[in-house]
């Protein structure tokens, strides 16, 4: 059997939660349908992590966002986000994958879309895409990267005491991850592309991270890149040649992507050029697809820099003020 909604939000996470608000405002029915567990990408961040924004600036909903610093903690945010979820008693769907969203034909011109999830199948008259950008890692792209000792996701330093670790990456993810190892007993060693620490790593950690480089407490190797991973070594190209070091972790931070290949099978066009950039409009973010909006991170494409929760809560007003003139003009 068919469930039939109005509106069907993909993704719950904070952006995907303030469309749902907004959504109830207005009085128009929703189904947030999430893939994991409430705000599933901020739920894989390092278990210590601290975001740069201030928590007014995390906030959704008009709840106010009260932490014990100004940055809050990641488990400040999980505990904000579910509190929010709770309070407005919003309609999500958790740990369902929505797998592909088809255009069906309509009889009075709205538009009217099947959206097949991992558990069952809906009809709906509008879809925002929330998805984010955390669920494909970029990957080395080198032999071995497969072993079990490789990860794309840190979260605890405690697992790495007193262990070899090799931190790929010269970002905040890589530089959190090399400090905490570091301060927890592991030996650590980054191998970075580039010829410095990357200049948007948050300005009260870089001088951490260089300072111990410089006195030679975690070992860096600029301009260089991993070769080969084996079980108890890895090869890295150095500007010097091939240096083989002892290993027993790889922590690879460089970086997410989004999945744009999800865009295209619901008929969102791309730009051309490397950003990839979904066609929305400015004003409303629906895209090309009538009835399709995107919201969040997503709406970057490859540039996952440009738009966080802080700069991008507001698409969610644009895009229910829109659909609801829509659903109340017809
Ligand atoms: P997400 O939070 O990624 O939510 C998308 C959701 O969609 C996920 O829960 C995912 O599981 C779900 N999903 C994906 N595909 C499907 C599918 N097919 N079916 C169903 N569900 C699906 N931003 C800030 O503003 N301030 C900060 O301080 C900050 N710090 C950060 C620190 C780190 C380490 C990282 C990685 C990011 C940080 N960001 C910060 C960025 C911020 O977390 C993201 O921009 C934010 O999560 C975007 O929210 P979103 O709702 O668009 O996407």
């Amino acid at each position: 059997m068919q469930l039939h909604y109005p509106l069907l939000i993909i993704g719950g996470g904070p952006i995907g939660m303030t469309c749902a608000i907004e959504a109830q405002r207005k009085n128009i029915p929703y189904l947030v349908i999430e893939k994991g567990c409430l705000v599933n990408s901020l739920y894989h961040y390092p278990v210590n992590m601290t975001f740069f924004s201030t928590s007014d600036r995390l906030e959704i909903g008009n709840v106010p966002f009260v932490s014990n610093n100004p940055k809050p903690t990641r488990n400040e945010a999980l505990e904000y986000y579910r509190r929010v979820a709770q309070s407005f008693d919003l309609n999500i769907q958790l740990f369902e994958e929505v797998k592909q969203i088809d255009r069906t034909k309509t009889s009075n011109g709205r538009p009217s879309f099947e959206v097949t999830t991992s558990k069952a199948a809906y009809r709906c008259q509008y879809v925002i895409i929330a998805t984010g950008f955390y669920d494909i890692p970029y990957l080395l792209n080198v032999p071995g990267e497969q072993l079990p000792k490789v990860t794309h996701y840190y979260s605890d330093p405690h697992f790495y005491a007193f262990q070899k670790v090799m931190v790929v990456g010269a970002m905040n993810s890589a530089v959190d991850a090399a400090l905490e190892t570091y301060r927890k007993g592991a030996q650590v060693t980054m191998v970075i592309k580039g010829d410095t620490i990357g200049s948007r790593v948050k300005y009260w950690v870089k001088p951490d991270i260089e300072n111990r480089i410089k006195e030679g407490s975690i070992k860096a190797y600029f301009n260089a890149t991993i070769k080969e991973i084996r079980p108890d070594e890895v090869d890295i190209e150095t500007p010097d040649g091939l240096v083989t070091l002892k290993n027993d972790w790889v922590i690879a931070a460089t970086g997410y992507q989004p999945n744009l290949t999800f865009l295209e099978e619901t008929g969102v066009e791309l730009s051309a050029d490397e950003v990839r950039c979904p066609t929305i409009n400015a004003e409303t973010h629906e895209t090309n697809v009538p009835g399709v909006y995107l919201a969040g991170v997503i709406c970057g494409g490859m540039n996952t820099h440009r738009l966080f929760i802080e700069n991008s809560r507001v698409h969610a007003t644009s895009i229910i003020h829109d659909i609801s003139q829509k659903m109340s003009s017809v």
